[in-house]
């Protein structure tokens, strides 16, 4: 397979917190040119089987994929699997366990956001969930905007959802070694999303690749749509530097809402090696390729 693939292997269904169902997200990919696709809906491998299915009737390849909530360092790390068995029971499980406090920890943001004069929140958000075991912080920013307290999803995230906000609360999610080997031990590679996005020091980035590599996880992303240019050249040389396989996705959650729309970014650098690579013997190939 070409090394330098328009691959968009991170994105977002109703599965978990994006406004588009699988197969119109697969018809997109397709329509933008997209070679290799993978769906990662947050904690959640629901959508898989549909996505695939979409996937090959277009024509696309399509890695299996998911995108897992994990606490370091008292902050919230995404670990994105790909290419494992989405029937593997271990998994399933895990991801279950991790989807586990989400309704609670949603009451708990309701109130947070009651005691500011935001009442109703909950239900609010409940109205734009997919999936019921996924109420994320996604959801309470849609109804926000939609209630007029706001006038787009990041300044609610900036004045409500973030930390020392009304409607934050604090989440124990996975651990880092435990989404790894759900992930590995299901057949995939584990890959660290978007880390331009955590605000780590240079010595927590350390800790929090090497800890990750020492788990088993092989790959970082250094095209996404969550990073800037500067960025990706910068974890271009973060996978060089530590042997990471390097991957590319646009983070695509939703028509409205994301700058950088299935397949529109920029390619990986020829010189690093990607993670489909090494995925080869995983990716659903269709009939007719
Ligand atoms: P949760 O898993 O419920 O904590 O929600 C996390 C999700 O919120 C992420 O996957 C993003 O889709 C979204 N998100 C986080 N920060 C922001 C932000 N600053 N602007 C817009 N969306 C954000
Ligand atoms: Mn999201
Ligand atoms: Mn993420
Ligand atoms: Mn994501």
């Amino acid at each position: 397979m070409n090394d330098i693939l328009n691959a968009d292997l991170h994105c977002h269904s109703r599965v978990s917190d994006g406004t588009l169902e699988p197969e119109q997200l697969a018809a997109r990919a397709r329509a933008n040119g997209v070679e290799l696709w993978a769906l990662t809906d947050h904690d959640e491998i629901g959508g898989q089987q549909r996505a695939m299915e979409a996937a090959l009737a277009l024509g696309m390849p399509y890695l299996t994929g998911t995108e897992i909530s994990v606490s370091f360092a008292h902050k919230v790390v995404h670990v994105v699997g790909l290419g494992f068995d989405h029937e593997n029971e271990q998994l399933r499980e895990g991801l279950r366990q991790t989807r586990g406090g989400r309704e609670r920890r949603a009451h708990e943001m309701a109130a947070g956001l009651a005691k500011v004069g935001i009442h109703g929140a909950f239900e609010g958000a409940r109205q734009y969930v997919g999936n019921p075991e996924l109420i994320s912080r996604t959801h309470f920013a849609r109804f926000l905007v939609e209630a007029g307290h706001c006038n787009d999803v990041s300044e609610v995230f900036r004045r409500f959802l973030t930390e020392g906000k009304p409607g934050f609360v604090e989440h124990r999610w996975a651990g880092l070694g435990e989404a790894v080997r759900w992930i590995t031990e299901a057949g995939g590679v584990a890959v660290i999303a978007h880390p331009a996005r955590y605000g780590f020091t240079p010595t927590e980035e350390y800790a929090l690749i090497t800890e990750f590599m020492t788990h088993g996880g092989r790959g970082i992303e250094v095209v996404t749509g969550s990073h800037s240019a500067a960025e990706a050249v910068q974890y271009a040389g973060v996978a060089e530097e530590f042997g990471l396989l390097a991957s590319r996705g646009s983070d695509f959650h939703s028509p409205d809402e994301s700058r950088t729309d299935l397949g529109l970014l920029d390619l990986l650098p020829g010189r690093l090696n990607p993670v489909w690579a090494a995925l080869e013997t995983r990716i659903h190939t269709p009939a007719s390729a």
